[in-house]
């Protein structure tokens, strides 16, 4: 990375000094910044900018040649509500995003139950395991967890880890979900409740982990897109965990599957 400066010149005369003043201003953090924005804004225009052409596209074909034809009707609804689907999730995730950050200094205060959230969670996601073939498994005490957090924000957590597990595990395979205690953490230096959230589909290339929670960070966007995918699940985790005083651990081999684990500090 380049750094920048903002250099100003002055003469300086006195009775008794006669020289030139030059004052370097380091401003490549506010230049770094205002990149970050432009690039946010560029790359939320276009991804919703991609289902409004299919929309317009549609609208066009049914308002001119399939005006009489019921069958392209139907057809194309389909896919318009889905390229509208597409759409509304964008802006949810976008306004998750903005308010998890809005809020990022103010740490959570309320107590509680995250392994009666982390089992809830899976209850309602058991469904989109069995449309997908895949298998969960809960490894989870019934002893309740107490901890420091924002109940909404530890389901929106969990959902979106246990959901990408689902998705890139893939059909015949199994997630696996497990929460356990820590006496001390050797990174955060405290006892921690960890949560895992493995999965035995294709794994990840090292190479792409430490950029997986930047926003609109993909792999493989198209099959991110064909799966309904924003691109944000992993940013928005990554900011509440932050918020939490936690940190995210990603472990992943090709081949041998991904594990990623929360780990939050309890008190
Ligand atoms: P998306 O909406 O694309 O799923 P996420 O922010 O949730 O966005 O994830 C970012 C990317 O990280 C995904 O596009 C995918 O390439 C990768 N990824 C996330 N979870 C997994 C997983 N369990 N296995 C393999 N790749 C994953």
């Amino acid at each position: 990375h380049q750094s920048r400066y903002e250099v100003s010149c002055a003469f300086v005369q006195s009775s008794d000094f006669d020289g030139v003043l030059l004052c370097f201003q380091d401003v490549t953090q506010e230049k770094q910044v205002g990149q970050l924005r432009r690039d946010f804004v560029a790359n939320v225009s276009h991804e919703l900018r991609t289902p409004l052409t299919a929309l317009m596209g549609f609208v066009e074909t049914l308002q001119g040649p399939a005006k009489h034809d019921a069958d392209a009707r139907d057809r194309f609804l389909a896919i318009m509500a889905s390229e509208a689907g597409r759409m509304n999730r964008l802006v949810g995730d976008l306004l998750s995003l903005s308010r998890v950050e809005s809020e990022e200094r103010m740490r959570p205060r309320t107590s509680v139950d995250i392994g009666g959230l982390l089992r809830s969670t899976m209850q309602n996601l058991a469904s989109l395991a069995e449309d997908a073939c895949v298998t969960m498994v809960c490894e989870i005490s019934e002893a309740p967890v107490m901890i420091p957090a924002d109940a909404d924000q530890m389901i929106q957590v969990f959902s979106n880890l246990i959901e990408n597990a689902v998705k890139y595990g893939g059909k015949g395979s199994t997630v696996t979900a497990r929460l356990t205690e820590v006496e001390r953490d050797p990174t955060l230096r405290q006892p921690v409740v960890r949560l895992d959230v493995q999965d035995t589909g294709a794994g990840i290339d090292p190479v792409h982990i430490p950029r997986l929670t930047e926003r609109f960070y993909r792999i493989d966007s198209h099959r991110s897109r064909e799966m309904g995918g924003t691109g944000l699940g992993l940013a928005i985790v990554k900011h509440i965990i932050s918020r939490h005083r936690g940190r995210l651990k990603i472990d992943s081999q090709l081949g041998e599957g991904s594990t990623f684990s929360v780990v939050l500090p309890k008190g």
